[in-house]
């Protein structure tokens, strides 16, 4: 029987990860990509979690090596009056641009004889037999009645005290890691009452932070790259369950984890990894499509449920202005907390 094609909507970091585990399976694919590479995307450019074993698994760790991924060992958390020494991170983590990581994948996804269709949107909602949704966040524009919005930006002339800074405050939360080309990420995820403007014009402000703050203080000197500058809105962090979306599904457009946890990223790389298996033997005649995507979607439950679970808690303790400073204090005096925490958000 001829092997089945399948078509992937969203080249993202989910989307051409699939495309190339699918590619080294001898499945045709095709990646449809409404925008194009090399782009700049809000994200805080710090990958964590078992998402480097697929990385690996696929040949793709040795790829982003090749790229500038850089190592990151240790972390810091600071709120508006307290600042924590540097932590070992109790697992090894690596930060690249998603400039370079996503441009690296679609010329590896493209290598290996995979279609890109770059700057095409596909429009119709037609997600049924061989067509995987990872079109990323689902906008959702109030939450609670909250707006959430993400601002990043490459900074020079940043001086770090650990490998991943964590700088929160009663508006949100600011990371800041070294990435290739010598460049800080400069990474905020916010929040503003439901009826303000959706996007602040003063970005540059949000991320620098309060006055006095250790983040104002990290950033005196920073000089912001502005061509790296990109912002999102209608940001969703309630968690969602892939067996209850009607479409076969990875990445974001599963469900968004709260993106303090630095785990996002891991759970692309992760679905697409598990979804190889069963779209390899769909395409092949092995199994139904509705087998295919249930059984992708049962894996990702199992793999996700509990750390989206304690993301949540973590993200609301994080954003309760009163709890800032015990957090801070929890995370650097207490290894227990400092572990658990590290360990059931991946
Ligand atoms: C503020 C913030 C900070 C973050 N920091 C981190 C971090 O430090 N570490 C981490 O691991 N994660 C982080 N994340 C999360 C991480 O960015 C996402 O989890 C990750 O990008 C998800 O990958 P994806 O491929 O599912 O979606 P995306 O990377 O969003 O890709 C989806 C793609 O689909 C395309 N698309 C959408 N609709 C269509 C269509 N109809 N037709 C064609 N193409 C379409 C889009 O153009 C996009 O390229 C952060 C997120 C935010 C908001």
């Amino acid at each position: 029987m001829a092997t089945k094609p399948i078509t992937i909507v969203g080249g993202g970091l989910a989307g051409l990860t699939l495309g190339i585990g699918l590619r080294q399976r001898g499945v045709p694919v095709t990646v449809w990509e409404a925008g194009h590479y090399p782009r700049h995307r809000v994200c805080g450019e710090f990958i964590s979690g078992h998402g480097q074993e697929t990385l690996s698994r696929l040949g793709l760790r040795e790829l982003l090596t090749r790229a500038g991924a850089v190592n990151a060992a240790t972390a810091a958390f600071f709120s508006a009056a307290q600042s924590a020494p540097p932590r070992s991170l109790p697992a090894r983590a690596i930060c690249l641009s998603r400039f370079t990581m996503d441009h690296a994948l679609a010329v590896e996804f493209r290598r290996l004889g995979g279609e890109l269709r770059e700057d095409q949107r596909r429009r119709d909602g037609d997600f049924g037999e061989g067509i995987i949704r990872a079109t990323g966040r689902r906008a959702q524009t109030e939450e609670n009645g909250s707006r959430w919005f993400g601002l990043k930006a490459h900074a020079r002339n940043v001086v770090l005290t650990a490998d991943l800074e964590m700088h929160v405050s009663p508006r949100g939360y600011v990371g800041l890691c070294r990435v290739n080309g010598g460049a800080v990420n400069v990474c905020g995820l916010f929040r503003r009452r439901a009826g303000a403007e959706v996007m602040p014009q003063n970005w540059r402000e949000w991320l620098r932070g309060e006055a006095g703050s250790p983040l104002n203080q990290r950033l005196a000197a920073a000089e912001f790259d502005e061509s790296s500058f990109c912002a999102v809105a209608g940001i969703s962090l309630r968690p969602q369950r892939a067996a209850a979306r009607a479409e076969c599904c990875i990445g974001d457009a599963i469900t968004m984890i709260p993106p303090v946890t630095g785990n996002g990223m891991s759970m692309a790389f992760e679905s697409a990894g598990m979804a190889v298996e069963p779209l390899v033997a769909w395409s092949h005649g092995e199994i139904p499509w509705v087998q295919a995507r249930q059984a992708l979607a049962c894996r990702c439950d199992a793999a996700f449920a509990r750390r989206l679970a304690w993301a949540k808690w973590l993200q609301r303790m994080m954003l309760t202005p009163s709890l800032q400073g015990v957090l801070v204090r929890f995370v650097s005096r207490g290894e227990w907390f400092w572990r658990t925490a590290f360990e059931r958000t991946r």
